[in-house]
């Protein structure tokens, strides 16, 4: 292993340390996957965050749609769309995936995020959309997912949880946090009333507006 992907390693098991301090996730819930060239690396099965080391993170191809993994423990269940995300988008460089509070509360109502704050812009577009329910680990939750990733770096998981992808590990988890806070805002807004939804062609001109704000450089 070179420097680069030790290094790597170091900084999946920080992050994962880090949305379980930040209340994104909790306990052995949620994985995170980042490219290291053409494989990726990917967080072990059920292993407490603060116990991992970077040998312990899991490598597959991903030049080709293989199940074969390299490591001294298993890859994550999850591994199926960490690998099908990595594959079908080439910009990303890792994926996120937690239990987040509200985000699996709202992914329990079915609920999909509307445009109730300008923030979502970042995630591509008006919607953050639910994926319908499939068992964790398996093909068909992989499906699921792209179909609802389309055009959008966030998804929420039905009676599950949430995903995002990012042009950096670091970016991946930035998004995590700001989807964690969307859904938040969105279910305590509708404790309160009617949320006033803003219109498609307003996330269109945010979205315009973002690529001179710094949002990409300062996370990548
Ligand atoms: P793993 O411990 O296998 O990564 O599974 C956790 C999880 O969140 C399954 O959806
Ligand atoms: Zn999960």
């Amino acid at each position: 292993m070179d420097s680069e992907e030790l290094e790597l390693r170091r900084e999946i098991i920080a992050q994962c340390r880090w949305m379980n301090a930040n209340a994104l996730n909790q306990g052995t819930s949620g994985n995170i996957s980042a490219r290291c060239r053409d494989r990726m690396l990917i967080t072990p099965s059920a292993v407490p965050y603060d116990d991992m080391t970077p040998e312990m993170i899991a490598a597959m191809p991903l030049d080709r749609a293989t199940d074969e993994w390299q490591g001294p423990l298993k890859p994550s269940t999850e591994w199926r769309f960490h690998r099908d995300i990595l594959r079908a988008r080439p910009d990303g460089a890792a994926v996120v995936h937690t239990h987040a509070n509200y985000c699996t509360i709202l992914a329990i109502a079915r609920k999909s995020i509307p445009a109730i704050h300008y923030m979502i812009a970042a995630f591509g577009g008006p919607e953050i959309r639910c994926a319908p329910y499939a068992r964790y680990g398996t093909q068909a939750l992989s499906d699921n997912v792209l179909v609802a990733l389309e055009n959008r770096n966030g998804c929420l998981l039905a009676n599950h949880g949430m995903i995002t992808v990012g042009s950096s590990l670091p970016k991946a988890m930035w998004l995590a946090n700001e989807l964690e806070c969307l859904a938040r805002q969105y279910y305590h807004s509708l404790l309160i009333g009617t949320p006033f939804i803003l219109p498609d062609q307003e996330i269109a001109e945010v979205m315009e507006s973002f690529k001179s704000y710094g949002l990409q450089d300062k996370k990548d």
